[in-house]
């Protein structure tokens, strides 16, 4: 497998491009492996290479039903932030911005990986209060944080409506570490360095069914044929339930909703940040592509289903929310929009767990925010498949916490889209 560098990109210029070498293989399922990740979105692909890499484990495939970031890995708005209080959540999302720093690097793979600045927007006394405790405790663990007052805020977001908005802002909450990345990168950087490591990546095979035995799965059946499993991950996000079904586990606390993501025709540089805009029900957060496109969400869409293609009135909530915090978009043309299927749990929060079943593991309910979170989610699933403990920062993402009333997110939204404002 080439290795990325300066020089292969000049050594390839000479031959017309023509001699780079897959990035990684096309392997026929084997009839067993060890451990068998299914989902090839962002947290299965990297849940594999950390289980190669941290634990030098073999003998592991991922498998996909589609094609690798076809999910919500490749749908998202690629914000990533660690801008979080609570000790559940404080030391999890910081471990990942810091993965993010290097993983350009350590996967030899450019995931374009841009520190930004992530900007709150904030609308009132109250909320500054809180946004003051929350960054306080984020400078006090070791994260950086930011208060802006209106003045500066108006220096380095010029363009926000701060004329006539129905919420007047007043200042905003910062993590200048926070930022962008290019979603489908991630995807194929941790898919290329866990193939180089000998995992095997099994596109285009479904998992059908689950076979189980005395509490224990023993093997999957697949659209490319049974696989034997030691042991068996699901990182298969939206679709956790259908999984969960499969595996006759009865239910889970865990919703499936579509959420849509915007991008608009290239602009000339507008905006050099993430800014978020949440008050009043209104719940919206933009950004601008290296292409120029503005890149922007919001709300779930407000009735669910499995299609990965969102509906009109949330098109219009969205826009209504884009004008009415930067009105300059108002005559920007809309050049798509799509829809992933998120896996809601009702508390907000995600799960990276052992199951009722001894050799199945679970990774899911990451909302609206398990892009940020694939690093440190692959790194603490792998530990967990690994060792078959959790580490003690993923301690309180069980199914358990439900009975036990532990509070990992500050809001504990849970899967109402009104909500998450
Ligand atoms: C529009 C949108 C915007 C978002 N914005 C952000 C953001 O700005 N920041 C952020 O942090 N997060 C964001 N998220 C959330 C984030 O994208 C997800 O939480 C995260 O990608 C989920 O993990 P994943 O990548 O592993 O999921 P997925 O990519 O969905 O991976 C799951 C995979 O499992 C596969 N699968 C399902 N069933 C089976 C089966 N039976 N057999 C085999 N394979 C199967 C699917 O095909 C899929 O590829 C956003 C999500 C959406 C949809």
């Amino acid at each position: 497998m080439t290795r990325y560098s300066a020089w292969s990109v000049i050594k390839n210029g000479f031959s017309g491009q023509k001699n780079w070498g897959r990035a990684w293989r096309d392997p026929e399922p084997k009839s067993g492996y060890d451990i068998v990740i299914v989902g090839g979105g962002l947290h299965g692909l990297a849940t594999a290479y950390y289980l190669a890499k941290n634990h030098g484990l073999k003998k592991i495939a991922v498998v996909e039903k589609g094609w690798l970031g076809g999910g919500n890995g490749g749908r998202n708005t690629t914000i990533v932030r660690s801008n979080y209080m609570m000790p559940g959540n404080r030391f999890f999302y910081e471990h990942s911005l810091k993965l993010w720093e290097q993983l350009s690097h350590e996967l030899n793979y450019n995931v374009m990986f841009s520190q930004r600045a992530h900007i709150s927007l904030l609308h009132s006394p109250a909320a500054r209060d809180a946004a003051a405790r929350r960054y306080n405790t984020m400078r006090l663990t070791g994260t950086d944080a930011e208060i802006w007052d209106l003045e500066t805020l108006k220096r380095e977001v010029p363009h926000l409506n701060y004329q006539n908005a129905r919420f007047p802002i007043i200042g905003a909450a910062v993590q200048k570490r926070a930022g962008t990345a290019r979603h489908d990168a991630v995807a194929w950087g941790y898919a290329r360095a866990a193939d180089q490591l000998g995992v095997d990546i099994l596109q285009n095979c479904e998992v059908t069914g689950v076979r189980r035995e005395n509490g224990k799965v023993i093997s999957l059946q697949t659209s490319r044929g049974d696989i034997t499993a030691g042991k068996v991950g699901f990182a298969v996000a939206g679709n956790t339930s259908r999984l969960w079904q499969m595996a006759e586990l009865g239910k889970l606390p865990i919703e499936s909703h579509k959420l849509q993501a915007f991008v608009s025709e290239p602009l000339k540089p507008l905006l050099d940040q993430v800014v978020v805009f949440g008050v009043g029900g209104a719940h919206f957060y933009i950004s601008q592509s290296d292409k120029g496109g503005m890149v922007f969400g919001g709300d779930l869409d407000w009735y669910k289903s499995y299609a990965q293609r969102g509906n009109l009135p949330l098109v219009q909530d969205v826009c209504e929310a884009a004008t009415s915090i930067l009105p300059c978009l108002g005559r920007v043309r809309l050049l798509r929009h799509w829809a992933g299927v998120m896996d809601m749990s009702m508390d907000g929060s995600p799960f990276i767990c052992k199951t009722p079943l001894e050799n199945l593991y679970l990774n899911a309910g990451w909302n609206y925010g398990g892009f940020k979170a694939s690093p440190a989610s692959g790194w603490y699933f792998a530990d967990l498949i690994a060792n078959d403990r959790p580490d003690p920062v993923v301690e309180g993402f069980n199914l358990q916490r439900f009975a036990n009333g532990v509070n990992i997110d500050e809001r504990g939204a849970g899967p109402d889209p009104k909500l998450h404002g």
